[in-house]
């Protein structure tokens, strides 16, 4: 008789969010699919859990998928996590997930923690509808396509991100949606737990210059109803420019974008920036 695969949610950061059915399903499975070992194994260590284990990961998923699908339909329960949260969103779990249904193998999940929705949760920001929208993608042609769609998106938006690539998405959440407001909300769960609540304007601006650490999830106000977006005044256009030029923009380039942005005009920014 077939095994079943049971997704399961891990800490974010607390091991004391660790779901008690969660300890559980990994001391009855026969093995584990974990994204990285290392990391699982300290989860187990911590629960006193010996359990064999197989990585299963981005680059190897594929090949992984069909090995540990084969072992489920010899008769064997396969517990997978990630490195945390829950697995299958935003990570190579949901491939495994789709081979398993298209193998008509039984699926079942423990719910844990979820970096997305605990962000939203404490965002301020309105939670009756939102859309995850996951990380955006490091290839521009994509990472345009992706902006684009959302351009006039009504719910709530999540993103997540990595601390290095943080002043580029503000930067271009900013330039795509106008300004909006956003909780940037980072190490959920651990000791330097942060929600900053502030603009994509400010923030575009503040991590142009000061570098962020740890895990970081956005959370952005979705567009708005009323025409009246939030007006700039000449000082903070010419801030947003500074931020831009930072990023080794030409002088044209950033006036043209501002005005595009601020509703100011090209010539005046452009003037203003020139007698810096
Ligand atoms: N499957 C996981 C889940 O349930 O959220 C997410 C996996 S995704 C590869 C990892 C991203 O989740 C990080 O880059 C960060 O954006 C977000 N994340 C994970 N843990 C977090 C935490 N403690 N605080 C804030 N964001 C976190």
């Amino acid at each position: 008789m077939s095994g079943k695969l049971l997704v399961v949610g891990t800490p974010i950061g607390n091991l004391k969010d660790m779901p008690e059915r969660a300890i559980q399903a990994l001391k009855d499975c026969d093995f584990i699919a974990a994204e990285d070992t290392r990391v699982t194994l300290k989860l187990l260590n911590h629960f006193n859990i010996k359990k064999p284990m197989v990585s299963y990961f981005e680059h190897n998923k594929m090949q992984k998928g069909e090995l540990i699908c084969n072992r489920i339909l010899k008769g064997e329960n396969c517990v997978l996590v990630s490195d945390a949260g829950m697995p299958a969103i935003s990570d190579p779990g949901e491939e495994l997930v789709k081979q398993c249904i298209d193998m008509n193998i039984k699926i079942s999940v423990v719910p844990g923690p979820n970096a997305a929705v605990s962000a939203l949760a404490i965002s301020g920001l309105p939670t009756g509808r939102f859309t995850f929208e996951g990380f955006l993608s490091v290839n521009k042609k994509r990472r345009i396509e992706h902006l684009n769609d959302i351009v006039n998106e009504k719910r709530t938006l999540i993103f997540y991100e990595a601390p290095h690539k943080l002043a580029a998405t503000l930067k271009d959440l900013h330039e795509y949606l106008g300004n909006r407001e956003i909780a940037i909300v980072r190490e959920l769960t651990k000791i330097y737990e942060e929600i900053i609540r502030t603009t994509l304007f400010e923030a575009s601006c503040k991590y142009s210059n000061e570098k962020i650490k740890g895990e970081i999830v956005l959370i952005v106000a979705g567009k708005s109803e009323e025409i009246d977006e939030p007006a700039y005044t000449l000082e903070q256009a010419k801030e947003l420019a500074k931020s831009m030029q930072r990023e080794g923009e030409a002088l044209s380039v950033v006036a043209k974008k501002i005005a595009k942005l601020t509703g100011l005009k090209k010539r005046e920014i452009y003037k203003e920036l020139l007698n810096e």
